[in-house]
Formats: C-alpha cells, structure tokens, sequence
C-alpha cells in the first residue's frame, strides 16, 4: 500500500457500484469492490453508492456487515456516500421504512426522496467547497437533502433555494447527487485527497 495511491473500496452490495470503482480510478485511487466483512480490513476507505438504501441495509443486515461497517467508521475509516449513500452514513433520516437501519456517522438528519415527485430526478450546478475549477453538475435521482446538522458537520453545498446537499464530518464526507455519472472525478480526487491523508 503506497501513501500515494490508497485503496478504496465500494461497497458492493447494491446500487451504482461500476461507476464508483471508474470514477476512483479516475481520481487515482486503486478501487475494488467490498461485500464481505474480512475485507474491511484490506482498504483505507470507502464509498458507499447510490441506489436504493432500503435494499442497501437489508443487505447489510442479511451479509452481516452491518456492525463491522459502523465498528470501522466508528474507527476512522474514511467514507463517502452518495445519495442512497448519504442516506447510510446519516446517523438519522426522515421518511424512511420503520426497520431501515443506516450505518451512521454523520451527526444530521436526512430526508429520503426529498424533493418530490415534481422534482424526482434533475441537474443542478453545485459549488462544493473544496472542490476547486467551478460548480460540478450534480445528477438528483430520488434523491435525498440534509434537513439538519450537529455542529461537527460543516456544509460543502447548498441549491440555489439554500437546500444543504452535500456535508463532511471529519474523515466522512456525503452529497445528495451522483458525481459518479458525470465523469468528472473532482468530488472522487476530493474524497481520494481524504483517504490519503488519514493513511
Ligand atoms: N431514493 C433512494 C433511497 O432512498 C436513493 C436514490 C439514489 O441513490 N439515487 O435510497
């Protein structure tokens, strides 16, 4: 394991998982998918899809990587969850199904399937802090906001209308959108610059 080049893993149980392992290579990571727990031990961070985070912590559940998950966050496991993701790493939502578990981590509340059915699926320019060269365009699917925050958590975006959608505590980091289907790595080199400093 060079400082240089970190290894990231995707969890690999549902969701848009391809596309993260491209964006990472990308950015320069080396990626590889993760479904079992032993191999929490072989990466230096994570990044938890979009999809469909019911499915997602049922899986969990089923696979038994939902207490290795948190016990590996709880340790300072870097880790990036988009959309479905965010959902995971929120240590509470609103509107979920009433057995949905998340993983955790990020002291805030999150709103699935926030915007409505008028705006089910959009685009909109971001401007994330940290991410350097102008706004990324951000790809809204059913996607979740951040209703609230704890004051460990420091906002990286917010929508024209204010909307919080993106937010980093400590080594985690989570966005509403899917930077992964645009093919511009900068969120992925921003969380790839993340992992490499807590190595
Ligand atoms: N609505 C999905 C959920 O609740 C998230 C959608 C996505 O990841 N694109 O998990």
């Amino acid at each position: 394991m060079s400082s240089s080049t970190p290894t990231i893993g995707v969890l690999a149980l549902q969701g848009d998982v391809r596309e993260h392992l491209a964006a990472l290579t990308g950015a320069g990571a080396q990626a590889r998918p993760v479904r079992r727990a032993e191999e929490l031990a072989e990466i230096d961070g994570l990044v938890i899809p979009g999809g469909e985070s019911t499915t997602m912590s049922k899986l969990a559940v089923i696979f038994g990587l939902l207490e290795p998950l948190r016990d590996r966050i709880r340790g300072g496991l870097p880790a990036y969850g988009s959309c479905a993701g965010m959902i995971m790493l929120a240590d509470k939502i609103l509107g979920g199904r009433d057995d949905q578990e998340t993983i955790g981590g990020i002291d805030m509340i999150v709103r699935r399937n926030a915007f409505g059915r008028q705006n089910e699926s959009f685009e909109a320019a971001v401007d994330i802090t940290g991410v350097e060269g102008g706004p990324v365009e951000g790809v809204f699917i059913r996607a979740p906001w951040v209703e609230s925050t704890g004051s460990g958590v420091e906002t990286l975006a917010r929508l024209a209308d204010g909307t919080v959608v993106a937010v980093r505590q400590g080594n985690l980091l989570a966005t509403s959108f899917h930077p992964e289907l645009t093919g511009d790595h900068r969120v992925h080199r921003l969380f790839t610059d993340m992992v490499r400093a807590a190595l």
